[in-house]
């Protein structure tokens, strides 16, 4: 489930108005019921600077009248495209009655396209992207949208929400948006509002009613987030924020807003991580949108500041935890798959989340060591004032940066944007001479793919201590030399995995997949009782790509091979002695009931184990646990995940004894 939901986490500014004149005034007046999708739409739209004018209309729409200047007028049209050409003069104001239903949720399609609409009694979703207003593309707009529901229902749209009135009649509500590049998106439902006032912000959860107690804490969150974005890169865009719960297995980002699925908004990842990332998407992608010509920046600079910022805050460790995640997916992308940042514009398969969300994010990262973060965090802010309410390319990016660090970064953007792969490193001969004062050690680091320039860390451990140092790779081959008052011990190349690379096939880390997918695995069950072994077997059935192949605990007849164990805590130990396994170290200390983790065997064959108190325990990870399959250990309570993660890399390609 965690995976799906993820993966349908995307920006919903993709549409943008081109041009900034001339321009559109929009009077919108809408009346919807949600439980049957009626809906009839009256705008009336001053313009000037425009001959003829030019829009779609969703199919579900029809036309029931159309006036110039107050007069019955023609449309001409041709399927969801219209025309009309304008009288000489100006400014004109056009007058539309639109009717029609939109369509009902399909239920059975539980991942709809973002840019569908649906309706229904528990909610209707109305994007900008369905054409339901009679917008033309080469106009720069204002809206008002005045919508009303019947009682029992509430409906919000972007914008800022002017007035409202609720009474016998039914909900009422102003918003207005001046001079957006992103056009009106309108919800509605049987919503519990719960709002509360900050100094020009008010922030507010539409939630269905199962929902009611989880207010509190969204608001709570949603505070937090938007003063903490507002204190770092600049005041906060928006009068409003709402999040709003859809009927839809979805979670979008607007303006102003986010709409999420009503069984995610329970979730705890979603109260914080992916709210984060919602709440940063008001300054990146909506306060500022994305120029699409060079590329989509806002979703990778988005993830860095939100889910890697949130990392960071929890640990050195767990920040170089999601690099080296980043890193194992890229290393698992296949190279024609693989795709220059400049050319991802959005989401549309975990390839390009690969390449748009990840390495961008580490991109920044990179960014942030090769200037300094003064320099890195006042760039932001700089962009952020220089841009906001309009459309910017990494061109732009690039060049507030270039200010702030007083450099010329023309090559760092270059390398990274537009290359696609990664350098790949690797450590040639090395040589340790004593002298009289202490020893020189000398290495050879080679750049298999050339033409990448970067700092690359490394750690020299010696009897008495580390040196770190910084070396300036350029070409195919640099020497490197160091002079120590005590013996060398190791050395190591980017011990904190802070270079985007592409990792060797020694040192990716090994995770669920590796067996999983492996169709010689051979799963051991390492507990008696019948109910015991038939939920281990519908476990293993579950887990591994292939029909499973079932075998005795016996580590010699097994050279190899990919094991899958599935025992229980009491029976692990004797097991893992005669597999000649350990626990592995770094699995996190916390109460739990099952573990579930990875390790390499000493001939390189990966081994797959399941630990759980009981059967009772097995029957709980039949549905959660096929998700983690890009994890190298979780721990569950009752199948509830409470920890996991992905092994340091090992240290084989860059790491020597000396
Ligand atoms: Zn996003």
């Amino acid at each position: 489930m965690l995976r799906i939901f993820t993966a349908l986490f995307f920006t919903g500014a993709s549409l943008v108005v081109q041009g900034s004149s001339p321009h559109a005034q929009h009077s919108l007046e809408v009346s919807l019921t949600p439980e049957t999708g009626e809906i009839l739409i009256e705008d009336q739209v001053l313009l000037s600077g425009r001959d003829q004018y030019r829009f779609q209309l969703a199919p579900w729409l029809r036309v029931e009248g159309f006036q110039i200047d107050g007069r019955d007028s023609d449309l001409q049209r041709q399927a969801q495209d219209y025309f009309v050409q304008l009288p000489d003069g100006n400014p004109h104001k056009l007058g539309f009655i639109l009717r029609g239903v939109v369509p009902q949720r399909d239920i059975k399609q539980e991942y709809p396209q973002q840019a569908l609409s649906s309706s229904g009694s528990d909610g209707v979703y109305l994007p900008g992207s369905a054409n339901w207003i009679p917008l033309d593309w080469h106009l720069r707009a204002s809206y008002r949208v005045t919508v009303t529901v019947p009682p029992g229902q509430l409906a919000v749209a972007t914008g800022k929400l002017v007035s409202e009135q609720n009474s016998e009649q039914g909900y009422r509500a102003i918003f207005e948006t001046v001079q957006s590049s992103e056009i009106p998106a309108l919800f509605a439902g049987p919503y519990q509002m719960r709002e509360r006032l900050r100094p020009g912000l008010r922030l507010r959860t539409y939630f269905h009613d199962e929902l009611d107690a989880l207010s509190e804490p969204y608001l709570d969150m949603a505070e937090i987030y938007i003063q903490r974005y507002a204190a770092s890169i600049g005041t906060y865009p928006y009068a409003d924020f709402h999040v709003i719960s859809a009927p839809l297995a979805v979670g979008l980002g607007f303006p102003n807003l986010t709409y999420v699925g009503r069984q995610v908004i329970p979730l705890p990842f979603m109260r914080t991580r992916s709210l984060a990332h919602e709440v940063l998407h008001n300054w990146w992608g909506n306060g500022i949108s994305v120029d699409y010509a060079s590329g989509n920046w806002a979703e990778g600079l988005t993830t860095y500041l939100a889910d890697y910022a949130l990392a960071a805050e929890a640990g050195k460790e767990t920040a170089e935890a999601m690099r080296v995640k980043w890193l194992r997916d890229y290393a698992a992308l296949p190279a024609e798959r693989d795709q220059a940042i400049t050319a991802f514009k959005s989401k549309q398969h975990q390839a390009s989340q690969v390449v748009g969300y990840n390495k961008v994010a580490f991109v920044f990262h990179m960014l942030a060591n090769e200037i300094g973060r003064p320099a890195f965090d006042q760039g932001l802010r700089q962009f952020w004032a220089r841009h906001q309410r309009t459309r910017a390319s990494w061109r732009d990016l690039q060049l507030a940066f270039e200010q702030t660090s007083g450099r010329d970064l023309d090559w760092f953007f270059v390398q990274w944007l537009q290359r696609s792969g990664a350098p790949r490193v690797s450590l040639g001969a090395h040589s340790v001479e004593q002298l009289e004062a202490g020893f020189v050690t000398r290495i050879e680091i080679l750049q298999n793919v050339t033409g990448y320039r970067f700092q690359l860390p490394l750690l020299l451990a010696t009897e008495n201590g580390n040196q770190r140092h910084a070396i300036t790779i350029l070409d195919s081959l640099t020497r490197a030399e160091f002079v120590t008052a005590d013996k060398p011990h190791f050395i190591q190349l980017d011990p904190e995995s802070d270079i985007f690379r592409r990792l060797q096939k020694n040192e990716t880390p090994p995770i669920l997949r590796d067996v999983t997918l492996d169709p010689n695995t051979v799963t051991m069950i390492g507990s008696p009782g019948d109910d015991f072994i038939r939920s281990a077997g519908e476990l293993a059935s579950r887990l591994l790509d292939s029909k499973p192949r079932f075998g005795d605990l016996d580590a010699e007849q097994w050279t190899g091979q990919s094991l899958l164990l599935i025992t229980t805590h009491q029976r692990l130990n004797k097991q893992l002695e005669r597999l000649r396994l350990q626990r592995p170290p770094g699995l996190p200390d916390i109460a739990h009931s099952s573990a579930v983790w990875i390790t390499t065997r000493a001939d390189g064959a990966t081994v797959l184990v399941v630990s759980v108190v009981d059967s009772d325990d097995l029957k709980s990870l039949l549905r959660p646990l096929p998700h983690y399959g890009g994890q190298s250990y979780i721990l569950f309570e009752a199948g509830h995940a409470l920890a996991r993660g992905v092994w340091p890399l090992t240290r084989a390609a860059l790491y020597r004894d000396l």
